[in-house]
């Protein structure tokens, strides 16, 4: 398993349910998407008309899903969980797939469809008349017999979520009126996220024991939600009074192997095949996958944009290069690996 997305179902996927912002209100950080979202479903609301299609792109566990879910409820009269229904691209195979979630969508309901960017093209233009005219092509019958029947839909909201807005054709692109970027999070809003759900799990947080989870959570909520989960664990085990002291987190995040920047054994592995196979780049993305045993795709949508953004490496038109940062991280000497 690449990414740590819980499988749906699994009680991975619950505990992080659990913990999932149910308001708006409650969403910590991102704040221009938060204030434009809340533009845009104040709008739909005046209106009485469900919020125009919206993709949202970022690498994993930065709350896409999470804002997909605020949606409906936002825009529920009563208050309810409002109406959601969930599939991604790989999961839809043929049109068929597709068409009992387009004739079961009700008025102003949700279409979450995670890493849109794998839709199969047959699927994806099927999808076309569904999100433009809010209509169904049905095929009744065989043969020569066979006729379609063009069936009206409730009008709906599609999301799409994915890691590589890049990949989506232009025409699927052109179908979301709205588009927002989930950002990495500051380290005050990782901590803030680690303080409110330690409350959700009746855990009580010492000192600066919050902070120091948020800064090793690589930018990431669901990084921090399982960091604090460990900690739980440690706590429950190591402290009678059962707090998370600073003491304590130091220690359980020491056990966990995460580093001061948050980097897990993969980035570490990623950074050192860099420096010590290949004389710290550049070196081409398929030859680092060949040499990681690990796809590009998650080394493009889950390794490389943190370490981008920790400057420890760069992307450059002949390949992936390690900066003197990442020697530096890494405890390394740049001079005796003759690096330039
Ligand atoms: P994605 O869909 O981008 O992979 P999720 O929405 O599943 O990410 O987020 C993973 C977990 O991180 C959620 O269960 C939630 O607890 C937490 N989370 C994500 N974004 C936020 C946020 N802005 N505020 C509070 N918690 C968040």
């Amino acid at each position: 398993e690449p990414d740590d997305t819980p499988a749906p179902g699994t009680p991975d996927a619950e505990f992080e349910n659990s913990l999932r912002p149910r308001r708006l209100s409650e969403v910590v950080g991102q704040r221009k998407v938060v204030e434009r979202l809340g533009i845009t479903l104040d709008a739909a609301r005046r209106r009485g008309e469900p919020l125009g299609h919206l993709l949202l792109d970022g690498p994993p566990g930065l709350g896409k899903t999470t804002l997909a879910t605020v949606v409906p409820r936002e825009l529920d009269p009563d208050g309810g969980p409002g109406n959601i229904q969930f599939t991604s691209g790989p999961a839809l195979r043929a049109p068929h797939d597709l068409v009992a979630y387009l004739t079961c969508a009700t008025r102003g309901s949700v279409l979450f469809i995670d890493e849109i960017h794998r839709l199969p093209p047959a699927v994806e233009e099927y999808l076309y008349p569904a999100m433009e005219d809010f209509r169904v092509d049905i095929v009744m019958g065989e043969g020569t017999g066979a006729r379609t029947v063009s069936l009206n839909i409730e009008p709906f909201t599609v999301i799409g979520a994915t890691t590589r807005s890049g990949m989506l054709t232009a025409p699927l692109r052109d179908r979301f009126v709205n588009h927002e970027r989930v950002e990495y999070y500051e380290v005050s809003d990782l901590a803030e996220i680690v303080r409110r759900n330690a409350a959700k799990l009746g855990l009580t947080v010492e000192g600066d024991a919050a902070e120091q989870l948020a800064r090793r959570s690589r930018g990431t909520p669901r990084k921090a939600n399982n960091l604090l989960r460990w900690c739980r664990d440690f706590t429950q085990v190591h402290s009678e009074r059962g707090v998370l002291t600073p003491t304590l987190a130091a220690r359980a995040l020491e056990m966990r192997e995460v580093d001061a920047l948050g980097l897990e054994d993969q980035d570490r592995r990623y950074l050192r095949t860099i420096i010590e196979a290949f004389a710290g780049g550049p070196v081409g993305l398929s030859t680092l996958s060949h040499a990681l045993s690990v796809p590009t795709d998650t080394l493009e949508d889950e390794v490389e944009p943190y370490l981008l953004r920790c400057g420890l490496m760069q992307r450059t038109s002949r390949g992936r290069v390690a900066t003197v940062r990442a020697w530096e991280h890494l405890g390394l000497d740049r001079a005796a690996d003759g690096g330039s």
